[in-house]
């Protein structure tokens, strides 16, 4: 699809067949199922200042915590046997494990529970990505956020964009499923710079790609900005399920709490993931990248049961499997 054609599709006065059409691609190329990845969010501690997030050094107003390895192992043990064959690993970035303590909880976790493991730790050097796909790690994700440098720049202030490009290269080099994304409705992003995204994505050949509404988050300095809208964060997803064709596209968190039928919507215009929270209750409300997160008060337990009452309720059913790639399948039993 040409960029004029995205744009235009992104701004068309009604998106129902642009969402029947994703729908119907995701059936054809990716099927019926639905993919749950658990996700343990285990440390908000971070050394980055990125303007959108809650997370960011500068926010002092923040509880910080950092789980232990121990502890860490022990939630993935919880995450197995609630049924989860995909765990997601997620912290801020430089949150001060040690790469040896990393692999030692990847190679816990692999040998034990067998599960696929996505890390999304943000940028390392390229020896600690491939210390950690040495011990196990699957998948990675690493979002782009937008592929215009200069809005980078400026929401990013102390990372490189040319770095965050190097680290996906490495990635792929290092036989990572490689996820990224963005977020939709950034402070001075345009449809263009939407267009642009969506076609990089389309050029990386990402095996995952998520994408969410940018949230204004009031402790941070984009605060009384507006947030992205889920319209137009569906529009995008539609658009790359149909140029993407057989990505993993996750319903993600933040499309659920901006509207509260914002999960059950993107499932019907391309989504074919889902990304339930696996973290312990306690931790939750430390973890907030925007306001308004849902799911803080849950436990594991009630997380899995929404979850699956949400998907019989669309008509879908839970994959069994592990979920990994269909761009570049993978040996892995299943
Ligand atoms: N520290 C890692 C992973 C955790 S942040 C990293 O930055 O890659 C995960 C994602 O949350 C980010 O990639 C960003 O796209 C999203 N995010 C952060 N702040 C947000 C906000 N205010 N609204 C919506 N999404 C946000
Ligand atoms: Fe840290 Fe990631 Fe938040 Fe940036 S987006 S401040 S790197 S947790």
């Amino acid at each position: 699809m040409k960029r004029n054609t995205i744009i235009e599709y992104l701004s068309a006065p009604d998106a129902k067949a642009i969402f029947k059409e994703a729908d119907r691609v995701r059936r054809e190329q990716v099927g019926d199922k639905v993919h749950l990845r658990g996700l343990v969010e285990f440390s908000n501690a971070c050394g980055r200042d990125c303007e959108y997030c809650g997370l960011r050094r500068s926010n002092k107003a923040v509880k910080r915590y950092r789980m232990n390895i121990d502890e860490i192992f022990m939630t993935a043990v919880t995450a197995s046997r609630l049924g989860y064959r995909s765990l997601v690993l997620q912290s801020g970035e430089s949150c001060q494990y040690s790469t040896d303590d990393i692999c030692c909880l990847l190679r816990r976790i692999k040998s034990e529970l067998g599960v696929a493991v996505t890390l999304s730790m943000g940028e390392k050097t390229r020896a600690e990505y491939a210390a950690f796909r040495e011990a196990g790690a699957d998948r990675y994700l690493l979002r782009f956020e937008t592929s215009n440098e200069e809005l980078f720049t400026r929401l990013k202030p102390d990372s490189s964009y040319v770095e965050r490009m190097r680290c996906l290269q490495w990635l792929r080099e290092l036989g990572y499923q490689v996820g990224s994304g963005i977020m939709v409705g950034l402070p001075g992003q345009t449809l263009e710079m939407i267009a642009d995204d969506i076609l990089l994505m389309e050029k990386l050949e990402l095996d995952m790609i998520g994408i969410g509404p940018f949230i204004a988050n009031p402790l941070t300095p984009l605060e009384g900005s507006a947030s992205g809208t889920l319209e137009l964060t569906l529009r995008a997803l539609a658009l790359i399920r149909i140029i993407t064709k057989n990505t993993h596209l996750p319903a993600t968190t933040a499309m659920g709490s901006i509207d509260k039928e914002g999960r059950q919507k993107a499932l019907q215009c391309g989504a074919n993931v889902l990304m339930p929270n696996v973290t312990p209750t306690k931790y939750r409300e430390h973890y907030q990248l925007y306001p308004g997160k849902i799911c803080i008060q849950d436990k594991p337990s009630g997380c899995v049961l929404c979850i699956t009452g949400m998907v019989r309720k669309l008509g879908r059913t839970i994959a069994t499997d592990k979920g990994h790639s269909f761009k570049f399948p993978v040996s892995d039993g299943d």
